[in-house]
C-alpha cells in the first residue's frame, strides 16, 4: 500500500522537521552594567529610574541576556513585574545612605580608584560569605585545602568548577554574588577536576556530588564532561547521584534544546544514567511564568527523556513571590510537567536581603497557604528552609507548648548527622527574619546545636 507507506513516512518525519523550524539556534547576547544604556526596552523608562539602576549595579552585580529581556519579562508591567524584579537592580536593594554615596560619587565621576575603594567598603558591609562559607567547609587532600570544594553535609560534596562561576544573567537576590564581582582572591573555584577525584576517593561517605556554580550550564558541554565522565568509573562506585545546579532551564533553556552541543549534552546526561548513577538537574525557579515558554518547556523534556530527575528549587522573596497563590502555581505547573519540587528556600542574609526578606512566620504561612491550594503530588517541597551556619532549618509552624508561643523548626540538613530532623522550638517573633534574631523558647538557654560539644 504505497499511499499508506507515504503518509506513515510523512507522519514520522514532520514532529522534527517542526521542531528544528519552532527552535532555531539563537545568538547568546548578554548585557552588563556597562551596557545598561543599550537595552532597547530600558529607553522607556525615565532618565532618573536608569541612573538609580546604575548605582545599585555599581555595588551588586548585573548580567541580563537577551532571552530574558524579550521572552520572560513583560515591559508593559514593569517596574512590578516579577522577572523583572529577579533580574533588574531596584534602588531600594541598597540601604539610603550606601545609595546616596554612590550616587553622589557617580555624579561626581570620582577617579576610578576613589570610586572603587567606596564601592568595596559597601560590599564588605553585605556580608558577601554568609554563613562562614569562605571559613568553613572547605576540605582538604593531604593536608592542602581545595578551593573549589565544600564538604557541609557527610554525604554530599558540592563542587564549583572554575568555568562555571559565572550564570546566563543574574538574580538580583543571588547569595554568590561576591563571586561574580570579580574578587578572585575569594572566588570559590576549582582548578581542575583532577582534585575532585582524589578528595573523592578517599571519602567513600560521600554518595552525592553536587556541581554548582554560579551556573555549571554556562560551560561547553566538552568541558563538563571532563569534569563528570570520569565519576563513572569503578572506583566511585560510592557517587550513587550526581546533580547540577541550574537556572538555564529559564534564563537559557536553548542550552538543552538548540545550542551546537545540546545534543551533546543530552547524551552525556544519558551516560550517567546508563552508568547507573541517579542524575538531577537541581533547577532554579522563582515564579511559575519562567515556565510559559515553549521552548522552556521543550527544555524539561527534552531532559526528562535522558532519564535524568529534574527537582525545582527556589528562595521566597518579597516583590517576586511571596504569594501563596504564586507557589500554588508554579509547583503545580512543576509537577505536571514532570519536574519534582523539592525546596522553599528563606531569603539568605546577605547582598539585597534587605529588599527580598520575608518574616520567617509570614514565609511559614505562605508555604502553608500554597501547600492547602495544591494535592499531595505537589507538595514535595521542603521548606521554608534556612541555610544557616549549622545545617538546613526548616519552619515547621507556629504552635503554642505550656502555655507558651513558638516557633517549631527542625533541621533537616546538620553539619553533625546526630543533628539531621532534630526539632527543636524558638520564642514567636514575628520580625525575624534568620535563624540569629530567634531566641530558644520554654526557658533554654541555647538551641541545641549551640552547646559545647563533648570530647
Ligand atoms: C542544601 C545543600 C546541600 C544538599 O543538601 P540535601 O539536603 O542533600 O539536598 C549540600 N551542601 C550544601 C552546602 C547545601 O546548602
Ligand atoms: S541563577 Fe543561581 S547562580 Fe545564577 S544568579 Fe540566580 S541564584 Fe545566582
Amino acid at each position: 500500500m504505497p499511499t499508506t507507506q507515504t503518509i506513515v513516512a510523512i507522519g514520522d518525519h514532520q514532529p522534527e522537521m517542526a521542531e528544528r523550524e519552532a527552535f532555531p539556534p539563537q545568538r547568546f547576547k548578554v548585557y552588563t552594567a556597562k551596557q545598561l544604556d543599550k537595552i532597547p526596552q530600558l529607553q522607556r523608562l525615565c532618565e532618573e529610574q536608569r541612573f538609580e539602576m546604575k548605582v545599585v549595579a555599581s555595588v551588586l552585580p548585573f548580567r541580563v541576556n537577551e532571552h530574558v529581556i524579550d521572552e520572560l519579562i513583560d515591559w508593559d508591567a514593569v517596574p512590578d513585574d516579577p522577572i523583572f524584579q529577579l533580574t533588574f537592580p531596584q534602588r531600594e536593594m541598597l540601604a539610603p545612605e550606601y545609595f546616596e554615596r554612590v550616587a553622589q560619587a557617580l555624579r561626581d565621576e570620582l577617579p576610578r580608584e576613589d570610586f572603587n575603594a567606596i564601592v568595596a567598603d559597601i560590599r564588605a558591609e553585605l556580608n558577601p560569605h554568609p554563613a562562614g562559607q569562605l571559613e568553613h567547609n572547605i576540605p582538604h587532600v593531604n593536608g592542602e585545602p581545595i578551593d573549589g570544594l565544600q564538604h557541609k553535609y557527610r554525604e554530599t560534596v558540592l563542587f564549583f568548577p572554575s568555568s562555571g562561576q559565572v550564570c546566563h544573567t543574574y538574580c538580583t537576590f543571588c547569595f554568590r554574588w561576591a563571586q561574580f564581582v570579580g574578587d578572585k582572591d575569594l572566588q570559590i573555584a576549582a582548578k581542575e577536576s583532577g582534585q575532585l577525584q582524589d578528595y573523592l576517593r578517599e571519602h567513600r561517605e560521600v554518595t552525592d556530588v553536587l556541581v554548582t556554580g554560579g551556573d555549571p550550564m554556562v560551560m561547553k558541554t566538552r568541558n563538563l564532561r571532563a569534569y563528570l565522565e570520569p565519576l563513572l568509573g569503578e572506583e566511585f562506585d560510592h557517587i550513587r547521584t550526581i546533580r547540577i545546579g541550574t537556572k538555564a532551564l529559564t534564563f537559557w533553556p536553548q542550552r538543552f534544546v538548540s545550542d551546537a552541543d545540546a545534543q551533546d549534552l543530552l547524551d552525556l546526561f544519558r551516560e550517567i544514567q546508563a552508568a547507573g548513577k541517579h542524575l538531577a538537574l537541581m533547577a532554579h525557579y522563582n515564579h511559575w511564568r519562567e515556565l510559559e515558554p515553549a521552548i522552556a518547556r521543550e527544555a524539561v523534556r527534552r531532559i526528562r527523556d535522558t532519564g535524568a530527575q529534574i527537582r525545582a528549587q527556589g528562595p521566597l522573596l518579597a516583590h517576586i513571590n511571596d504569594d501563596p497563590a504564586v507557589w500554588a502555581r508554579l509547583w503545580q505547573t512543576q509537577v505536571e510537567l514532570g519536574i519534582v519540587p523539592y525546596y522553599m528556600f528563606v531569603e539568605r542574609d546577605t547582598g539585597a536581603r534587605r529588599y527580598f526578606e520575608v518574616p520567617l512566620v509570614r514565609a511559614w504561612e505562605i508555604y502553608r497557604e500554597a501547600m492547602q491550594q495544591v494535592s499531595g503530588i505537589a507538595r514535595t517541597a521542603r521548606g521554608p528552609s534556612m541555610s544557616a551556619h549549622p545545617g538546613k532549618v526548616e519552619i515547621q509552624g507556629v504552635t503554642e507548648v505550656r502555655g507558651e508561643k513558638v516557633l517549631a523548626l527542625r533541621m533537616i540538613q546538620g553539619r553533625d548527622p546526630n543533628w539531621v530532623q532534630r526539632p527543636f522550638f524558638a520564642r514567636y517573633d514575628e520580625e525575624a527574619t534568620w535563624l540569629n534574631h530567634l531566641e530558644p523558647a520554654l526557658g533554654e538557654e541555647q538551641f541545641f546545636f549551640e552547646a559545647r560539644q563533648a570530647g
